[in-house]
């Protein structure tokens, strides 16, 4: 007789009650929500039948309009119609103003961190935007699987910090809905792809949506998926696109650049139109009326399109560089490369990827969709509808970690693309006899100098016991947990006295700055190394003058006066060229004189061999 089973105290008693839970790709410009049904994820279509839901939210002086519908009244009403809201979640108005960007609503310049846009509705902020976005899904979603739901995966950019992703998170919360957990977007495209379940290998995930690009390496390793580098561009989208074609309609029209609000939101529409269109046609009819009443007509061919567009898909390729080299791997070594957002239709887009991995990337699944379906299917194991599921999803810190050491400089101790959760500790010790105290500086960055990294806190160690400079060991441990949040501690080995702090290691942080640090980084890592180089040929440069100069003083008079004015003329001329600094040249002046002082060198060569032999042996030598 088989056992009886009873369940854990609070538990359900009926082990096969599904739970529903669903997916959201809250995108800069589409929205949508997905869940698993009969073991299969797909996104869930409104009363229309529309699955793709636009994040454009617009307020009217009695009501919340979010979609489709809000986009629409968009040229009519810009002031009141939020588009692009995620591009300033988790933001504060510096960065805000910072990001500029072509938005046609006002940001209020109120006392409080969180910027606020104002609305006959009153003042929103970017997660009550959000929220309504959020609303509306969860709404849709409700309604499609006839009963609440348990739990939601919202996905964010790869690259989202820690306010980013917080702002993410209470925007969910004021929606009503229960954030399970914040997912990465090319994760959730991996998982859709089912890349999780394949063989083991490295993946790219290639992102460019509506306002940004992202581009993700990964590696599955036992069905464990771990990112091993993420980088992109928060400002490089499909709305560029839609601009470059504006431009190129005003241009073609001889529009002026400060059209009004509902021109240029027309324009851009029409614009969006228009390059939509060529990912079917290889031409385009473009009608659009203009301000002053008159209409324009005209067509845009693919190659033109091609044209126009071609310096921003090649600007997607410098961060799929940079990925593939933080995650140390050739782009051959690339096992597939998931295309995700609705840009990746773009023909040109596609080839440039293909031609750059040298293969042809997936595109079966819906790029539009994937990340939803992903992010459902995580879900869905969230909520206990699969209890055998490994999968484990990892994320890795954006900046290096590390500490200040004598001299200003700064002595890494996590490196940045380290994957979360990681602990490391580094020994130190004291620098003078006798200290009994320690000032641990803990700071972010990828440069040398203290002075350019970000300062993340200080604490100090006390009560180190009294010993000769260098005989203590203070052990200095660095943790950041799942979340991202950094504590660091230090530690007198002997004595175990302690102290230390916890620290977000990205909190105010945008990614901008993020950015800009990398690029410093990089751009200044190469200036210290040509720097070094030049500084190599001009010793190497004075080196040989030098010798060159101690020859002639002692040997000069091989030299006939052509010869010896042909050597000179050398000198000179590389004397002159180690002033420059050119590299190259000073190294093709150093070659030059050799050149010319070739028969010199020898015939004292020879006659430093007879000097040399005179009054010795040969059997000497
Ligand atoms: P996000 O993740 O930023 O919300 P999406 O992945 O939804 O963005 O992509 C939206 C962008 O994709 C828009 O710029 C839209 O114009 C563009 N897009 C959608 N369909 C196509 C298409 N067929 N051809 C070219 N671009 C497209
Ligand atoms: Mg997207």
């Amino acid at each position: 007789m088989a056992l009886l089973q009873i369940s854990e105290p609070g538990q359900s008693t009926n082990p096969h009650e599904h739970r529903l839970a669903a997916g959201i790709d809250l995108g800069t410009t589409n929205s949508l929500v997905a869940s698993v049904k009969s073991g299969l994820a797909e996104t869930l279509p409104d009363q229309q039948g529309e699955h793709s839901l636009p994040s454009v939210v617009r307020y009217t002086g009695d009501n919340i309009i979010v979609g489709s519908e809000a986009k629409s009244a968009a040229a009519e009403d810009p002031l009141n119609t939020i588009s692009s809201v995620k591009r300033y979640m988790g933001r504060g108005l510096a960065d805000v103003n910072e990001l500029g960007g072509r938005r046609p609503y006002e940001f209020v310049n109120a006392d409080s961190a969180v910027p606020r846009i104002h609305t006959v509705a009153g003042d929103v902020s970017a997660v009550e935007v959000s929220a309504e976005i959020l609303k509306t899904l969860k709404t849709r979603a409700e309604a499609s699987l006839g009963d609440a739901l348990t739990g939601v995966v919202i996905t964010v950019p790869a690259y989202f910090d820690d306010a980013q992703r917080q702002a993410t998170k209470d925007a969910g919360k004021l929606a009503g809905l229960n954030v399970l957990r914040l997912l990465n977007e090319p994760t959730a495209a991996a998982v859709a792809y089912g890349l999780d379940k394949g063989a083991e290998g490295v993946i790219a995930v290639y992102d460019l949506g509506g306002g940004t690009f992202d581009i993700s390496i990964l590696r599955l390793n036992k069905g464990v998926f771990e990112v091993m580098a993420t980088a992109g561009n928060t400002s490089l989208g499909g709305d560029d696109l839609d601009y470059a074609v504006a431009k190129w309609i005003m241009d073609e029209a001889g529009i002026e650049d400060d059209s009004s609000h509902h021109q240029m939101r027309r324009l851009m529409r029409t614009a969006c139109n228009a390059k939509e269109t060529l990912s079917k046609q290889n031409s385009v009819e473009i009608n659009i009326k203009l301000d002053n009443g008159s209409n324009w007509n005209g067509s845009l061919s693919l190659e033109k399109f091609n044209e126009l567009i071609s310096p921003l898909v090649q600007k997607t390729l410098l961060p799929c560089r940079r990925a593939l080299r933080d995650a140390g791997v050739e782009a051959t070594e690339v096992q597939a490369v998931v295309m995700v957002g609705g840009s990746t239709r773009v023909p040109l887009v596609r080839s440039k990827v293909e031609e750059f991995f040298q293969q042809q990337p997936l595109t079966d699944i819906d790029p539009d969709t994937v990340v939803a379906m992903g992010a459902a299917i995580q879900a869905d194991v969230l909520v206990g509808n699969k209890a055998e599921d490994d999968l484990l999803l990892l994320d890795v810190i954006p900046l290096s970690l590390g500490l200040e050491t004598m001299g200003g400089l700064v002595e890494k101790v996590i490196s940045r693309n380290t994957t979360i959760p990681v602990a490391r500790a580094q020994d130190f010790t004291t620098f003078k006899d006798g200290q009994t105290a320690m000032s641990i500086h803990v700071l972010q960055g990828e440069r040398e100098l203290v002075s350019d990294c970000r300062s993340l806190g200080r604490f100090a160690l006390h009560e180190i016991p009294a010993m000769v400079a260098g005989a203590a060991r203070i052990r200095v441990t660095f943790q950041v947990d799942a979340d991202g949040l950094l504590s660091v501690t230090a530690r007198e080995e002997t004595t175990g006295v302690e102290s230390g702090i916890e620290v977000k290691p990205s909190y105010g942080l945008t990614d901008t700055e993020i950015e800009t640090m990398l690029r410093d980084s990089i751009e200044y890592a190469e200036g210290d190394v040509a720097a070094r180089m030049l500084r190599e040929q001009q010793v190497e440069a004075e080196r040989v003058l030098e010798a060159l100069e101690a020859a002639l003083d002692e040997d000069g008079e091989l030299l006939n006066t052509d010869e010896r004015q042909e050597i000179d003329l050398a000198a000179n001329r590389l004397i002159e060229l180690s002033k420059g600094s050119e590299v190259r040249a000073i190294k093709e002046g150093i070659a030059e004189l050799d050149k010319v002082a070739t028969e010199f060198v020898a015939r004292r060569m020879d006659g430093s061999i007879k000097k040399a032999l005179a009054g010795h042996n040969v059997n000497e030598f």
